[in-house]
């Protein structure tokens, strides 16, 4: 364990690294790196020993729910992570696949953010990409198919199953084009409501990496952003801060929240 950076003094970064689908080769080197230098390790079930190997001077703790036997609450490993960081220990929370992919790193940030403790997202491979290249054949097809949505045949419980191309889903555009008029009227012909959080990031993970935050009603108002973007929309993106400063920003006309965020 390291003593330098262990002394309580400040509290440790949490990193949510995704371990990809289970083949080590389909690590990042990124979280080889954060899996090699830190001082805990809390994993999930899923994540296989050639990639828990990468922790060389770690503690490794299994922290995962099999299936029916809950060992281990989710509250428990929230509070397991804030310790550790707040003994300034660097931790590495490792799931399977991709963290923000159906593995309640929501509820994992959350618990974070209240605590005052720096965290940073690794993403992984997520087991839908892993499936589409063992069967090889393609998620989009440009004869067949041109969207994706991702959902889970579990739910939290009192949460309702929602149709897919409903209010339940979020929806992911790759090429969302310059104007985003098309997309935007698209969207709202399916039947999602105008008030739905809309978020555009351009030139993810690079250092001139931009994010505008919109609603579906203002979509077709959004400026060009550079090359590659993406679009996401859906409840789930829901951010308090942006929606105030977007009701702030409301009287002018055009409108749009933009955040310069430098990917690290
Ligand atoms: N964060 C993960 C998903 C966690 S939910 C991801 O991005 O992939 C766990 C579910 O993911 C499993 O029940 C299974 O349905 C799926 N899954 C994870 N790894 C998988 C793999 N290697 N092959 C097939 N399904 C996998």
């Amino acid at each position: 364990m390291s003593t330098a950076r262990g002394n309580g003094a400040m509290p440790g970064t949490v990193y949510l690294v995704g371990a990809g689908p289970g083949d080590p080769e389909l690590l990042t080197l990124k979280a080889v790196r954060l899996l090699g230098s830190a001082d805990v390790v809390l994993h999930d079930d899923l994540v296989p020993q050639a990639v828990l190997s990468h922790a060389e001077r770690a503690i490794v703790i299994n922290v995962g729910k099999r299936c029916g036997t809950k060992n281990i609450s989710q509250q428990q490993i929230d509070a397991m992570m804030v310790d550790y960081a707040r003994r300034g220990l660097s931790v590495v929370r490792l799931k399977c696949g991709d963290p923000l992919v159906f593995g309640r790193a929501g509820e994992e940030m959350d618990a974070l953010t209240a605590a005052h403790i720096p965290f940073e997202v690794v993403p992984g491979i997520t087991a839908a990409f892993a499936a589409a290249a063992a069967l090889r054949r393609p998620l989009t097809d440009r004869r067949s198919a041109s969207s994706i949505s991702f959902s889970s045949g579990h739910h939290a419980p009192g949460s309702a199953l929602e149709p897919a191309s409903l209010t339940g889903a979020t929806r992911v555009v790759y090429m969302p084009g310059r104007d985003l008029s098309g997309v935007a009227a698209q969207l709202r012909t399916e039947g999602l409501p105008a008030v739905l959080p809309c978020v555009i990031v351009s030139r993810a993970a690079q250092p001139d990496q931009q994010i505008v935050e919109t609603t579906l009603g203002q979509l077709d108002r959004i400026g060009a952003v550079p090359a590659p973007s993406i679009l996401l929309a859906g409840e789930a993106l829901r951010n308090a801060q942006a929606e105030e400063l977007l009701a702030l920003s409301a009287e002018a006309p055009g409108a749009e929240l933009r955040q310069a965020d430098a990917a690290q």
